[in-house]
Order: C-alpha cells, then structure tokens, then sequence
C-alpha cells in the first residue's frame, strides 16, 4: 500500500531560491522509481520506473509512480533524467509521455536504446532524445546537469549530479563500487571526491544494501561458480537471470564455449535487450556459440545452454511456464540443471519457490543463492557506503531506493560518518533544501497507480481488497424482500455462496435473525435500501464469523415490492 502521511500537510510555496524535492515512487519500495526537483518554477525528474505485483494485487500487470502531483505542471518539466536501463528506472516512462510526448529524455547510449524498444512498443513517435555519457555536462533550464559513471548490474549507469542556485545535488542512481568489473567501468570516485570537495549540499544514495554489512562481491567471483555448475551439469543447463543483466550474459556466454555447448536465449525481453547489447558493443558474442532456440532441439542435451526471464518468478515468463510444463519448446526432464542467477526482490519469494519446486518436481537440480554463490548484488553494501560518505562528505543526505528498513539503516551509515543532516522521507514527502539545511517542508498526495491490462489507475487499492477477498473467501448474496406498504420481510432471505467453505451449508440459523433485525430497522425509522442492506450485512458478516470464522464478501440485495 502507499505511505501516507497523516501527521503532515501540503508543503508551503517553494521559497525564493531553494530547492524543492518530491519523491513520487521508490522510497518505502523497490521499484518505480521516480524523483523530482523543483527551482524557480521549473522541474526536473529523475528516472521514472515501474514497480512488479506482488501476490496480493490479483490482476495488476504494473504498479506506477502516481504523476497526479504534477499532472498540473507538465508543462514545466525541462527534461527526464534516466538513471540507468532497469524497469524501476525507465519502465513507466511511456506512461508519463503519454501526458506529455516531447519531455527531452536524458541518459547514455544503453538506457537510451533500451528505452527505445519500450518506445516503439507503446507506439509513441517523435520522442526528444538526449544521448549523454559521462563527463558530459549539459543545461535544461536552472539545473546545470553532470554526469558520473557508476557500476551496477546493467552496463552505462551514470550518476547525476544537479547544480542549481541552491547548490550541488548529487545522485547516485543504483550504483556499486566493484572495483574489477568485467567491463573495467568502475564507478568514478574521483568525480565524487571532487564534486565533495566543490561541496555537495545534498546527497540521494542508493539504500537497497544499506543494511548488508561489508562489501558486495566483484562480479567476477561467481565466474568459478558458474564453472563448476556446467561441468556438473550431465544434461541441459537453463539460466534465469534479469533480461538486462547483460554481464552476467557474458559469463554465461564464455562458460557455454569453454564447455563446449550452444546457446539459445529463451523469453522475449531477453532476446531483444541481448540484441541491443551486442549491437551496441556491451555484448561480446564469441562466433557460432549461438543458436535459434527452436534449434536446440536438434541437439543432444549435454550441448545445450538456455538463457531464460523469469528470475523472479514472474508467472507469464519463460521460466515459470517452463516450471510448469505449458512452454512451447523447453520441457524440463530429470537430469538437467537450473541455474537461477538472481537476486530475490522482496514480495517476489513466494513465486519463486513456487517455480523453483515446479522444476525440482520434474527432476531438475536447481541451483539458486541460497545453496550456491551463483548471483552477487547490483547495489552497494553498507562498506561502500561508508567510503562514499566519507569521500563525498555531503552537507545533507536524503536516502532514496529501497523499503523504509532500507532507508533508516543507510540514514545511520551516514550519520556515523559525522553528515550533520539526515532526513528520512518516504513517498510524497516534500523535502526543501533552504540556505543549504534540507528538512521535510510536507507532503503530496500520492499513491499507486496500478496497470490493469489497458487500462491505468482505474482501478484503486479498495478494489484490490475486495479482489483478494473474492480470491480467498468468496462470497455469500443475501436476497430480501420488502413490502413496501406493510414495512414486512415479504420474500426471501434467499442466501447463496460461492467460491469457499460456506458452499452447500445450511443457512436456516441465519434467516429469522435477519428478519427479525430488519423489522426492527424498519420499525426505527428505516426506509431506505441501501440502509436495510448495510443492516444484513452486518448481521450476516457477524453470524458467518462467529459460526464459520470466514469473512466472505457479503452482497445484500433489499428489494421493495
Ligand atoms: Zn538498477
Ligand atoms: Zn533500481
């Protein structure tokens, strides 16, 4: 659910120059990603993501940052800055052009040419593109922009950092500091220590890591990792691993020739973002390692690599239809081996040890970072940090990207390094940065918005509820009839259930009691429908619950006649 905020209302009006910052998405989650900065009058948003259901939104496909907060004032966005290439970053941008097509678009050549694809999907044309890299400085408006490499599990992230007339904003996007990355592109520390020493007012990190102690592996540890599970791997080898994680792809890649087997990638986003790494150059394909997945067929097993979405257990992917024996073409026998090559999202635990038993049920080894070191972090641990913050040395920190445990323990990392100001802020709480104090000014509406096939935030949170209690105390419709001259129960109650353990019992107990409680409603005054069913459903609610302890939804229907 959302963050709200009762104890604060909306902020004041921004003072003359101070900086004004709105998150809208990713702080109190992981996922949809979404911040903006305001100064004299003009906008600045930084990435715009998407965040994944989880089980208890049934029938959501995304959940938004809600735009509602600036809905008003699109107008006055001078441009979207996009971090990196993940879906928590730019996924819901095609929502936002939508309301506004020629917001100019920021980022590097990666994260651009990702977006792109998700572009032309949603049909939007005539979009303003901006290719920067780092070093690049560029001016929208009143915010001069910088821009700072930094490591992470996708290629060509960058960092921002913002000057406006209220000072030097630095935002470290997702980022970890793997000293020996496979692609030598290590997050520029000497940009930030530089930039420290300019001074930086007021510092975002990521927290999503803040509370894992040490440091994140190098990404090349878990190459003898991988090593091992292909020379003990007898029959096929499927890896699941994030669709643009295009390093771990490469491992995967080399391990495949060293061993001596083909590769086919399996899962749409996988192949399209593949083929845009390897046109780009992020991706090396060694020559004839591969093949058409259709192709695999044809080979014995032993020679076979699968590169496959679905790490995260979502249930339209690749892997989970794999799990459950409805792929096309992959089917799972016993003796091969899966090799999940992924970090765990909370919310997402329960469908991936939904679709980890669907494959060791058909016999496959499955080999995860719970039993093997086969997956290493994108994000920084509370180690780097504490370096950051001691080489950075920021006036005030604001933790962003994570659930709010996430956040306080990264508030602390900076504390202990002596940063005099730490705010913690959640969602749509506003925070100012006035005379280079940043404090919390108040907050704005703002709260999911959920993707339902085509339509977008029509449906609402209540809905959701009312979905789940569908999914898991079906209902019960309760039909009375009144008389509407003698004020008397004239039909009925005819009481039916469905979908739950209430199907097929007696429902005798109940109808006097709620004949007896609308004649005495009606005696009182009473006339109304909509009254005479509140008053059956809390009679029918409190019978089912004290006799069945269920709490289906209940429909009373009052008829006068
Ligand atoms: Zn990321
Ligand atoms: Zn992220």
């Amino acid at each position: 659910m959302s963050h709200p905020h009762p104890e604060l209302s909306a902020p004041p009006e921004l003072a003359k120059g101070a900086l004004r910052v709105i998150p809208l998405g990713g702080l109190g989650e992981v996922g949809r990603n979404m911040t903006v900065f305001e100064y004299d009058g003009r906008l600045l948003v930084v990435d715009c993501g998407v965040l994944f259901p989880e089980d208890h939104h049934p029938g959501v496909d995304l959940i938004l940052p809600d735009f509602a907060p600036i809905r008003e004032r699109l107008a006055d966005i001078e441009a979207l800055v996009l971090t990196h290439g993940h879906e928590d970053h730019i996924g819901a941008t095609p929502y936002l052009l939508r309301e506004r097509g020629d917001i100019p678009l920021v980022g590097s050549e990666l994260t651009l040419a990702l977006l792109d694809s998700k572009l032309r999907e949603h049909r939007l044309k005539e979009t303003v593109h901006h290719r920067v890299r780092e070093g690049d400085r560029l001016t929208f408006g009143p915010f001069e922009l910088e821009f700072v490499a930094v490591n992470h599990s996708i290629p060509d992230a960058l960092a921002v950092a913002v000057r406006t007339g209220a000072g030097l904003v630095l935002h470290t996007g997702d980022f970890k500091m793997d000293q020996l990355p496979l692609d030598g592109r290590i997050t520029d520390l000497r940009a930030f220590a530089r930039l420290g020493e300019e001074g930086v007012d007021l510092f975002l990190t990521d927290s999503t890591n803040a509370e894992t102690p040490g440091f994140t592996p190098a990404e090349r540890s878990i190459t003898p990792v991988i090593d091992q599970v292909f020379r003990d791997s007898a029959k096929r080898v499927v890896v699941a691993c994030f669709a643009s994680h295009v390093h771990r792809v490469q491992q995967v890649l080399d391990a495949a020739v060293a061993h001596d087997r083909k590769v086919a990638y399996v899962g749409r986003s996988m192949v399209r973002n593949m083929m845009i790494a390897k046109e780009l150059g992020y991706l090396t394909v060694p020559a004839g390692v591969l093949v058409d997945a259709k192709e695999l067929a044809t080979l014995p097993p032993e020679r076979v690599v699968l590169i496959s979405t679905g790490s995260q257990g979502e249930p339209m992917s690749a892997l989970s239809r794999i799990a459950q024996r409805t792929h096309s073409f992959v089917h799972i026998e016993e003796g091969d081996t899966v090799l999940l090559a992924s970090s765990l999202i909370p919310g997402n635990e329960n469908a991936v040890y939904r679709v980890i038993n669907g494959l060791a049920r058909w016999g496959a080894r499955v080999v995860h970072k719970g039993n093997a070191l086969v997956h290493v972090s994108g994000h920084a641990s509370a180690g780097e940090l504490l370096y950051c913050y001691n080489i950075v040395r920021p006036r005030n920190v604001l933790p962003v990207h994570g659930e709010i445990r996430h956040m306080l323990a990264n508030a602390e990392l900076a504390r202990m390094t002596g940063v005099p100001n730490v705010v913690v802020a959640e969602d749509g709480v506003v925070v100012d940065l006035v005379d280079g104090v940043a404090s919390v000014a108040g907050k704005v509406e703002c709260g999911y918005v959920f993707v339902d096939g085509s339509s977008v935030g029509d449906i609402t949170e209540s809905d959701l509820k009312d979905r789940r209690i569908l999914g898991e105390e079906g209902f019960l419709s309760i039909i009375v009839v009144v008389d509407s001259v003698s004020g008397k129960v004239s039909g009925g109650p005819e009481i039916h259930a469905r979908g739950n353990a209430l199907e097929g019992s007696s429902f005798d107990d109940i109808r006097q009691p709620i004949i007896d409680a609308l004649d005495r409603a009606i005696a009182e005054g009473t006339t109304d429908a909509y009254h005479l069913q509140q008053t059956v459903r809390r009679v029918v609610g409190q019978w089912v619950n004290r006799t069945h302890r269920r709490r289906p939804m209940i429909i009373p229907v009052v008829i006068e006649a």
